[in-house]
């Protein structure tokens, strides 16, 4: 992979034509320290966050040895890079196929479910395995969540109840499991989903082997400015503290976005202006989907190489390059009024999620990344999420 130590020499040297996607290593290292040092238990990387290659060998590097997987092709991208890490099938709702390929051939033992079908789907599809740790996934409130998953997975309470009695009886190890939502902005969830969990051992008197607290931890964007992710930290240390448990289970954490958010960014180029709409070469269908529906505010940088940029700051709506009227990011995007055709500009905090949506839609499509050690786009901005030039 080309490596650059800042964004001006990577445009510079590459004129780049089509997107280009640049990961910094650094910003995976530290967030990874982070957990490291703060998490009071093991951290699986939930894989489809962020599947490249490159990022993933990053991650292992970092220490990472646990996985957070969906998909039988997940489970062979992690194996074939790390055979020695352990894979958590963390999807609620698998295929039989997949169940037994991921149980018989590559080891995995570590399966969540939600329903008591998928239970049977599980024990039917690896032979009525006795060696299986089994993870219930309960339904709680997603309301502090940017992206809410309640809607589509977790069994609630009542029902949560009879799956943990049942999954003791055919189980090795018990995991009870939650997800607060994506980029949850307050840290409160978690402990109100721990109080769930609390419930549920007080019905049933099972102590589950394992609590999995999930993902959901947030990263920093223009416009959603959580508070620090150590806060969150002390509020899941409280919660597992009013559990009252003589011995604490093993505590799990599924952290994507905030291991992979900063490290990523894309630099894209101005096809056309219409008074505050830029018409640019990436857009939902690449690696912007975030920034259409979801409506995420992306940090955002003019690289000016030199040519002197307004001091007037002006919100910029994107259009990306295909034909579909869906190809469209609200923003606001803010960036120097003098922003022109042919300009190059950083999109930031798209680590998290912005791999993965890339389509060939129109034919566009880019695969050139690069490797920067400059840092993020995202600490260029002060805290009322204005960027600040004079950094940059
Ligand atoms: C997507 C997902 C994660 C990661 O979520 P983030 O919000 O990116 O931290 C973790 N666990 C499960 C089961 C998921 O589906």
């Amino acid at each position: 992979m080309e490596k650059f130590s800042n964004v001006n020499e990577l445009v510079n040297t590459l004129k780049p034509v089509k997107p280009i996607y640049c990961i910094r290593p650094s910003a995976i290292k530290n967030a990874i320290k982070f957990f490291k040092e703060k998490f009071p238990g093991k951290i699986l990387y939930a894989v489809k966050t962020n599947p490249n290659e490159y990022v993933l060998k990053n991650i292992i590097n970092n220490g990472i040895d646990r996985f957070d997987v969906a998909s039988i092709d997940e489970v062979k991208t992690i194996k074939k890079l790390s055979h020695k890490s352990k894979l958590f099938f963390m999807h609620p709702i698998k295929s039989r196929d997949d169940i037994s390929e991921a149980y018989f051939s590559y080891n995995v033992r570590d399966f969540s479910l939600d329903t008591k079908d998928e239970l049977l789907k599980i024990l039917e599809s690896t032979n009525n395995a006795k060696d299986l740790n089994l993870f219930v996934r309960v339904a709680v409130s997603n309301e502090h969540a940017e992206l809410d998953l309640s809607r589509k997975f977790g069994a609630i309470s009542g029902e949560a109840i009879g799956l943990v009695r049942l999954c003791k009886q055919h189980a090795k190890k018990l995991g009870i499991s939650f997800h607060v939502g994506s980029q949850c902005m307050h840290k409160i969830s978690f402990s109100k989903s721990l109080k769930e969990i609390s419930n549920i051992i007080k019905k049933t008197k099972i102590i589950p082997d394992t609590i999995n607290v999930g993902g959901g931890f947030p990263s920093i964007y223009p416009d959603l400015r959580p508070e620090p992710l150590e806060n969150y930290i002390n509020e899941i240390k409280l919660g597992l503290g009013h559990l009252k448990l003589e011995k604490l289970p093993e505590i799990i954490c599924e952290p994507g976005r905030a291991l992979v958010a900063e490290s990523g960014s894309t630099i894209v180029k101005v096809n056309l202006r219409k008074k505050n709409k830029l018409y640019i070469n990436d857009g939902t269908y690449g690696s912007l989907f975030d920034a259409g529906v979801p409506n995420f505010i992306l940090p955002s940088k003019l690289i000016t190489n030199g040519r002197v940029q307004s001091k007037k700051i002006t919100a910029f709506q994107f259009y990306g390059p295909t034909c579909d009227s869906l190809d469209f990011m609200k923003g606001p995007f803010l960036l120097p009024n003098n922003v022109k055709e042919g300009d190059y500009i950083e999109l930031g905090q798209l680590g998290a999620y912005g791999l993965t949506f890339r389509t060939k839609f129109n034919g566009f499509y880019s695969n050139t990344i690069v490797e920067l050690n400059d840092k993020p786009i995202m600490s260029l901005y002060d805290n009322a999420g204005k960027i600040n030039y004079l950094v940059a």
